[in-house]
């Protein structure tokens, strides 16, 4: 766990490029209370289960981001009070969070994700994908979900020149969408590679283990 002085340089680090996310996946209430007493307010979840306990259990005040794979039928259990949700990769998912944000009387904002890593596994749209899905979006005319900008992960890899070439990647993409669309979140970036993410123009940084340590030594 980071203490207050560690916390304080890593928030002077990011400074006004970046919001943190605090990524509390697998880790207990009073590890997220901790870097809550220390003024910490946006906290990401990967599991609906997991992230709705947590949120009962919680200042009211989190904001609370998912940035998992979310399915389909679970968007129900977070619409009332997410924050954001990240990794939006299809139109059905973002047609169904739209009906339950309607439910729920809200507007919830999200971001689409892009595959810009080398590994099949991760999820996401490619630049086609992308085009095809926002073409959806407008056609469909959705009005209870606000589309904020992209999400991508890049590779799980130690070459760093393939990890900025990737963030690079997604940053045109980015771009190529910011005005007419009036985007304005970027979000890249964790713990191994946040301040390159930074570098190359990320706006939200989605941080694990360097606040909270590694999830395999509980
Ligand atoms: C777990 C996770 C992170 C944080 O990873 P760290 O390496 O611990 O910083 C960021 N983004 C997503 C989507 C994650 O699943």
């Amino acid at each position: 766990m980071i203490d207050a002085a560690n916390y304080n340089a890593l928030i002077n680090t990011i400074g006004s490029k970046a919001i943190l996310v605090a990524v509390s996946k697998t880790k207990p209430i009073e590890d997220i209370k901790a870097l809550y007493d220390l003024g910490q307010r946006d906290f990401g979840e990967n599991y609906v289960q997991e992230l709705v306990e947590k949120s009962t259990l919680l200042p009211a005040d989190i904001r609370w981001h998912f940035i998992g794979h979310l399915q389909t039928n679970k968007v129900k259990f977070i619409a009332p009070f997410v924050h954001l949700v990240h990794g939006v990769d299809s139109f059905k998912l973002l047609r169904e969070i739209d009906k339950q944000a309607a439910r729920a009387g809200r507007v919830i904002d999200c971001l689409l994700q892009v595959h810009i890593a080398r590994e099949e596994t991760k999820f996401g749209l490619d630049e086609n994908e992308l085009a095809a899905t926002l073409e959806e979006i407008d056609r469909a005319g959705v009005k209870n979900v606000r589309v904020r900008g992209l999400m991508g992960m890049a590779s799980f890899t130690r070459d760093m020149d393939l990890v900025r070439a990737e963030f690079r990647f997604l940053h045109r993409l980015y771009d190529q969408y910011k005005t007419a669309r009036d985007w304005d979140i970027l979000s890249m970036g964790m713990s191994a590679d946040y301040q390159l993410a930074i570098q190359e123009g990320s706006t939200m940084v989605r941080v694990g283990s360097l606040l909270f340590g590694s999830r395999f030594q509980n």
